[in-house]
């Protein structure tokens, strides 16, 4: 195991540390309390400065102009961009559109790659990717019901998606649609690209989050496909392939969340600590860490998020070393605790700041809204514990 870091990125690592909290932490009050329209421009001012600083795009492909980093050193990247809610879109990493990079990267025609990939690296557009419905189990897609029937030249697609991140503004989908209903469960659908201004692709409402509806690349739209017609020239790899493609996506996605909520935790921690020895409690000036409670809660959740970073860059070594699929059981464990370190992080410190930890003057209430999903998408907990305990047990039994 080798977590080494070369001297070149440990140099990376501190200009992204130095930007995040000298240009970008002190643009969160405005996130929190501005328009998005405001906020859009400061955000392009601040991704114009990272492309001058030649940090643009770090895990994207060399050849479409990012930095190409290895998923152990993207992952230290996305802690360190992960200490604020606009760190990985002002370095255009960003979820969706990074897991979206990877796959038409990887399987994207040479047509396809200069239509789609090359612009969405260079943040000149965004995209969504749409696979789950309203009305069947996300937990399970083999379920899916949206159809996309060939005609012609083309496939035309129907059905009701929802939670498509930042479909508001995308300029195009990766939609996952039923193209062989009569194939074995797992060969039944594809991926397929659908311009977002094409007849027929709805965005019905941005889903209201937790009180929140959100807007451009922070919402979570409904779009209803109606006879939305796309040359079959917009098939992403194989007929059949959806699913292996699907999980080439999630594999690498979890080490960026991962390692995004490892810097969520961190900033949480630090923000606890800052409030603990400021805030005094009683007449002789003792303040809140002074009382126990709180030392145990710091020295545990530092414990915690120690570990849960090892585990995490454990998995990204094996993922760059031995590939995604012989680090499934490394994947899952880090999926569901990881998830749960940084939310017990986030709970602890809110409790700290007392009635401020739930007002909007501090990051952690928008963090506690929008981080909750952390144990329901890219694989529900539940779903993880189950797999990675069911291959433990049989490893064992043989
Ligand atoms: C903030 C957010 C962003 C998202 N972004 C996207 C996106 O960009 N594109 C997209 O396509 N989707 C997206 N999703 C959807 C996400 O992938 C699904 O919510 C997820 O797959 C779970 O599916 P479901 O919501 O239908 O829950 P269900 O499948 O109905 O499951 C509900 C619950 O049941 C339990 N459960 C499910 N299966 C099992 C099992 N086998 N054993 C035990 N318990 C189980 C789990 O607790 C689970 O949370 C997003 C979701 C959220 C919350």
């Amino acid at each position: 195991m080798d977590f080494d870091v070369s001297d070149e990125l440990q140099t990376m690592l501190e200009m992204i540390t130095s930007f995040i909290n000298d240009e970008v932490i002190p643009l969160e009050g405005e996130f929190l309390h501005g328009t998005p329209e405001e906020l859009d421009e400061q955000v392009r001012a601040l991704q114009g400065k990272v492309r001058q600083m030649g940090l643009w795009a770090p895990n994207h492909p060399v050849e479409f102009g990012g930095l190409g980093l290895s998923m152990l050193e993207h992952g230290l990247v996305s802690e360190a961009l992960g200490r604020s809610p606009l760190g990985h879109i002002v370095f255009g990493v960003q979820a969706p559109d990074a897991g979206n990079v990877e796959i038409l990267h990887a399987h994207a025609t040479p047509d396809q790659r200069e239509r789609f990939l090359r612009p969405l690296v260079a943040g000149e557009i965004r995209s969504c990717f749409s696979m789950t419905e309203p009305e069947t189990a996300g937990s399970n897609p083999t379920l899916l019901e949206t159809t996309a029937t060939k005609d012609g030249d083309d496939y035309v697609i129907n059905g009701q998606k929802w939670f498509t991140s930042s479909a508001d503004g995308a300029a195009f989908a990766i939609v996952m649609a039923v193209t062989d209903p009569d194939a074995p469960p797992h060969r039944r659908a594809s991926m397929i690209i659908v311009p977002t201004d094409t007849p027929g692709f709805n965005l019905v409402r941005n889903v209201s989050v937790m009180g929140h509806a959100g807007a451009g690349h922070a919402s979570h739209g409904e779009v209803s496909y109606q006879s939305c017609r796309v040359p079959q020239t917009n098939l992403l790899g194989d007929e059949g392939e959806g699913f292996a493609i699907a999980q080439e996506r999630l594999g690498p996605g979890r080490i960026h969340h991962c390692m995004r909520w490892l810097g969520i935790a961190d900033r949480a921690l630090e923000l606890l600590c800052d409030r603990a020895n400021r805030r005094v409690i009683t007449a002789d000036g003792e303040t809140l860490a002074d009382r126990q409670v709180i030392q145990h809660w710091v020295a545990e959740l530092d414990a915690d998020i120690r570990s849960a970073r090892l585990l995490t860059l454990h998995a990204a070594w094996m993922i760059d070393t031995v590939g995604a699929k012989a680090a499934r059981n490394e994947i899952s464990a880090i999926k569901f605790s990881v998830a749960d370190t940084m939310l017990r992080s986030v709970d602890r410190a809110i409790q700290v700041h007392g009635a401020l930890g739930v007002t909007d003057d501090t990051v952690l209430a928008y963090w506690y809204r929008h981080e909750r999903a952390a144990r329901i998408y890219d694989g529900a907990d539940e779903v993880h514990k189950t797999s990675l305990g069911r291959r433990l047990l049989r490893a064992a039994a043989t």
